[in-house]
């Protein structure tokens, strides 16, 4: 398949491009590097630098390439930036897509597979997450995806768009080979701030909130490969061959790991001891978010290959250690 990977340079979906050359199938990728990095990506497929806001640019990437699939990673994702500024939110994440979708339609291009998240669901009420449970987001960036997966609904049923919205919880680790991996500027995630800690990159690492009402007072969070995000992306095609279908997949490992419990894994994976200190709670963290991702294992011929979260940290080390300034072309 002619895979349009929007997004393609970043983090998640720059591993999504190299699953999609292992399964034979041909990726096409539209970033705007405004956080992808060109290095990400294979120097032999086509890429094209462009932002989704300019509609025409969408138009001519459409024309020039006979595209099957459409995925789209192409967020911004800080959450407190949202609540700060909402509307970049809700132009980036939901006015831009617009002009995608129109130009799809345009085309007859009609199959979605859209980068959703477990903030769609705020802080439930009930753990771990099925796919049922109600969505209430707690801030902007949920709020957005939120409304993208409402937007694609009402768009398949007018007009016979088959997607997939894939409802992501913690994304983590790096390719097996160490070519890529995860580098964001600003970094706000637990894995990449505690291994940069332990490597005397960055001042000691911040617990956010060690009065939490979970075994050890930390937050648990459900940390699943990126490998394992991208090969669900693949896994659902043969469900959009039909047309107007409409599917949505939490993607977890389903096993919560504690703030404390990461540090110790980074500790026991790096051989590094990770400095930190106790800090308040970080506005807007839900105490404890983790899947039940039965429904994505079951229906998809898809299995989790990295269960366990060292194997996943080990990764990520292995990364970071070879590439400490990450792809070495954003000033951090
Ligand atoms: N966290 C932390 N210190 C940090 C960054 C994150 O204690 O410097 C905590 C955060 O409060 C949350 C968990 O680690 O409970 C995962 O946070 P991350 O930002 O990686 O992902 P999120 O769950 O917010 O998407």
């Amino acid at each position: 398949m002619n895979v349009l990977v929007v997004g393609g340079a970043g983090y998640i979906g720059s591993h999504c491009v190299r699953k999609l050359l292992d399964a034979g199938h041909r990726p096409v990728v539209l970033d705007n590097l405004v956080f992808g990095h060109r290095k990400a990506i294979p120097n032999d497929i086509p890429f094209y630098e462009g932002d989704l806001g300019n509609a025409k640019y969408v138009d001519n990437v459409l024309d020039k390439e006979k595209i099957d699939v459409v995925m789209h990673f192409a967020a911004f994702a800080y959450v407190g930036e949202s609540v700060t500024n909402p509307l970049k939110y809700y132009d980036n994440n939901l006015a831009k897509p617009m002009n995608l979708l129109k130009a799809m339609l345009r085309r007859d291009v009609k199959k979605f597979v859209f980068s959703s998240t477990c903030a769609t669901y705020g802080t439930p009420e009930k753990l771990p997450i099925t796919e049922d449970t109600f969505q209430n987001p707690i801030n902007p960036y949920g709020q957005t995806k939120l409304d993208m997966e409402k937007m694609l609904k009402a768009v398949s049923v007018a007009h016979g768009l088959s997607f997939a919205a894939f409802r992501y919880f913690n994304a983590a680790g790096a390719a097996a080979d160490g070519t890529i991996g995860e580098d964001h500027n600003p970094e706000t995630h637990l894995i990449p701030l505690a291994i940069d800690a332990a490597m005397g990159k960055r001042p000691k690492l911040q617990i956010f909130g060690t009065d939490y009402d979970t075994p050890d007072g930390t937050c648990l969070r459900d940390y699943i490969h990126v490998d394992d995000l991208s090969t669900a992306h693949i896994a659902v095609f043969p469900k959009l061959d039909e047309p107007g279908q409409a599917f949505h997949y939490n993607l977890g490992t389903g096993t919560p790991q504690s703030v404390k419990e990461v540090i110790n894994a980074v500790e026991e994976v790096s051989g590094l001891k990770v400095p930190y200190e106790e800090a308040p709670r970080r506005p807007g963290d839900p105490p404890a978010l983790y899947a039940n991702s039965q429904k994505a294992q079951t229906e998809l011929d898809w299995k989790i290959q990295y269960p366990d979260i060292k194997s996943t940290i080990e990764t990520a080390w292995n990364w970071s250690k070879n590439n400490p300034d990450g792809f070495g072309d954003k000033e951090n």
